[in-house]
């Protein structure tokens, strides 16, 4: 099978060095298995995705030299499909509407949940009826019934980034304790959550190597429990050690002294690019 894999940037701000060390890395390890590199906009956040920024990755992405194969899959193009997709799920009773507030989660949590670094939702609006649903309430997945009907030795995927190479196992109590019924579908403009847009797009695009930083790594087991829910492929997983400043502070999608364009206006050259990032 030949090797696929993408560049997935959200146009809301210029391509900095972490995601230039992304793009190149995943460009590289395509071309040399003789694969395809495919390049992806993220663009579903409609406030903060910009023509701007979408045109400038590019320019920057071909200054650095990468090209990419195909046109490019713009995730605005296909929000009704989502969308429709996601009802399925409504029409298998694993959803729910949730008019839950950050501070009412919050209250409701009454002390941190132990080995857990996120909030997990607590419950409190499953079992209401899809047909409840107002604009203003978020959609979540009942995450213990879609387990149900699952086979646990399925919910399985392979990473090969260098922090936790091997085979990784999801357990369904821990999975339950740990991400719980996440939200499918946003409150307000009511687009799907980026990870599920992405697992469709993976898909969609035919990808068998997702390439990405380390701190994606977390939404992995969600993606594979929804992977399985659509009957869709788990692709083979690669997350990425991220670009660091001298003081080891992760480099910030804001920190424009850090943006290509800038690089490249004060003279850098692609070459100096890849040696920056250790490439
Ligand atoms: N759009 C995400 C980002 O810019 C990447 C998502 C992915 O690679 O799966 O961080």
């Amino acid at each position: 099978m030949i090797f696929r894999t993408r560049f997935a940037p959200s146009p809301t701000g210029p391509l900095h060095i972490g995601h230039a060390y992304s793009a190149i890395l995943a460009h590289d390890m395509a071309r040399a298995a003789d694969g395809a590199f495919l390049l992806r906009m993220e663009d579903t956040d409609l406030e903060r995705s910009k023509p701007e920024w979408d045109t400038l990755i590019q320019e920057d992405l071909a200054w650095l030299g990468l090209s990419w194969d195909g046109p490019i899959h713009r995730q605005s193009e296909h929000v009704d499909s989502y969308n429709a997709r996601l009802d399925t799920l409504a029409a298998r009773g694993l959803l729910y509407p949730c008019s839950c507030t950050r501070s009412d989660i919050r209250a409701a949590l009454a002390a941190p949940q132990e080995g857990v670094t996120h909030q997990v939702y607590p419950g409190t609006c499953r079992g209401r009826p899809m047909s409840e649903r107002t604009p203003g309430d978020a959609i979540r997945l009942d995450l213990s019934r879609a387990l149900d009907g699952l086979e646990p030795a399925s919910l399985v995927f392979e990473e090969t980034g260098p922090s936790s190479p091997g085979t990784h196992m999801l357990h369904p109590e821990i999975v339950l304790r740990t991400i719980g019924d996440v939200v499918l579908g946003r409150k307000g403009d009511g687009i799907v959550a980026y990870f599920l847009a992405s697992a469709f797009d993976d898909a969609d695009q035919k990808i068998n190597h997702v390439i990405r930083g380390e701190d994606l790594f977390d939404f992995t087991p969600v993606q594979v429990i929804l992977q399985h829910l659509f009957g869709l492929p788990t692709p083979i997983y690669h997350h990425h050690r991220l670009i660091r400043d001298e003081a080891g502070t992760r480099l910030a999608k804001r920190d424009d002294a850090r943006a290509i364009r800038t690089y490249r206006d004060d003279g850098a050259t692609p070459a100096d690019i890849r040696r920056m990032v250790g490439l």
